[in-house]
């Protein structure tokens, strides 16, 4: 099959129905604008379990997304959609950028959760927005907007609540969103510990990418841990 996309850490294929794509997960981790390059053996199958569990948990409270179903170990099935060049960051608790950014202490919580949007431009290192910036740029109408707001927040609530009966904190998580060709918004990509920060609720370890991206410990146990709470493996 030849690729419709090819990603960093994930290859799409045109799907068997009309408007239908197949996402396949790699075993490559990327990180700092993909100055840091790695593959770990399983992390694509993990991912891809994770990922479909986590599509479903939201469809059934009533969050559509992409997802159709699963498909193999490494694939699942999707509706084809114009992704939104915007990185939908919801944050429960300071860490990462926002640490660095603005000087507030990691583990702060943020009660409302905090939304920030990034402009998904690997030249231009995926630079913060502002909403006036969004307009400019075209990449949303105010509605397009209000509507990837409210489904952000109710997906980040749904999966904190979800990861909480798993002794599992979100920290904070990624979005993307694309849209139908009838503009419909739905939410894209996949919701993986590659794309969720997520601490042991008890130790305050990282259960995610964080591993990769600071250099401490091993990602696959990490990634086979969530997924073991899951029920998945
Ligand atoms: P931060 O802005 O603190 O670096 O990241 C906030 C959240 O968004 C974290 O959960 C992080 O994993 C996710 N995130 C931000 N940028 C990217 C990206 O380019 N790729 C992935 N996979 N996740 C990202």
């Amino acid at each position: 099959m030849t690729p419709i996309y090819d990603g960093k850490a994930k290859t799409l294929f045109a799907g068997p129905h009309p408007h239908t794509v197949i996402v396949a997960f790699k075993d490559t981790a990327t990180a700092g604008n993909a100055q840091k390059r790695a593959t770990f053996p399983h992390k694509g199958t993990l991912c891809n379990a994770i990922s479909c569990k986590l599509f479903e948990l939201l469809a059934a409270h009533g969050l559509p997304s992409h997802y159709i179903r699963k498909l193999s170990d490494q694939s699942f099935l999707a509706h084809q959609v114009q992704i939104i060049p915007l990185e939908v960051v919801v944050r429960n608790r300071a860490t990462g950028s926002i640490t660095k950014r603005l000087g507030i202490p990691r583990g702060q919580p943020f009660q409302p959760p905090l939304l920030e949007f990034f402009y998904k431009s690997d030249p231009l290192g995926d630079p913060l927005l502002c909403e006036s910036h969004i307009f400019a740029l075209g990449l949303a109408t105010q509605n397009e907007l209000r509507e990837i707001q409210e489904q952000a927040l109710q997906a980040n609530k749904t999966l904190r609540e979800y990861f909480a009966e798993l002794r599992i904190d979100l920290i904070d998580m990624k979005f993307e969103f694309g849209k139908t060709p009838n503009g419909q918004i739905l939410l894209a990509d996949e919701i993986s510990p590659d794309t969720l920060r997520l601490w042991d609720a008890q130790t305050k370890e990282s259960l995610d990418k964080d591993i990769f991206r600071e250099e401490k410990g091993d990602l696959v146990t990490a990634y086979r841990e969530v997924a073991r709470r899951m029920g998945l493996v």
